[in-house]
């Protein structure tokens, strides 16, 4: 279990620094409960888990300083919805908002079903 944090990277930034902190399997050893927990060996209540890893503070972790690829960020596109007159997030070229393509699909998928 690990999780990997950073500042905001600046504009226009390809990479920034991070760190990466896992929650050390080796580490978690030393308190009982907290590893069974962890490790799914036995069943231990959650607030006994979580107890223990409050009693451990950072002795439980092992981390890394990390570079990390800032991913582009597609700019957000708003439009009105054709038949309701909504704003929505375009996903792509659509006309209208997931409510009503959701709205429209079903009346197709019903008037199909009327017909014999
Ligand atoms: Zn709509």
């Amino acid at each position: 279990m690990a999780a990997t944090i950073s500042r905001r990277a600046p504009r226009d930034a390809e990479t920034v620094n991070g760190i990466r902190i896992v929650l050390d399997p080796a580490k978690t050893a030393t308190y009982p409960r907290l590893h069974s927990w962890y490790m799914n060996i036995d069943k231990v209540p959650h607030e006994e888990a979580i107890s223990d890893l409050i009693r451990a503070e950072e002795g439980v972790y092992t981390w890394e300083m990390v570079n990390l690829n800032v991913p582009e960020k597609p700019e957000k596109r708003i439009a009105v919805c054709h038949f309701c007159g909504e704003s929505f997030v375009l996903q792509g070229d659509e006309r209208s908002c997931k409510s009503c393509a959701e709205r429209s699909k079903s009346d197709i998928e019903i008037g199909s079903a009327g017909i014999r």
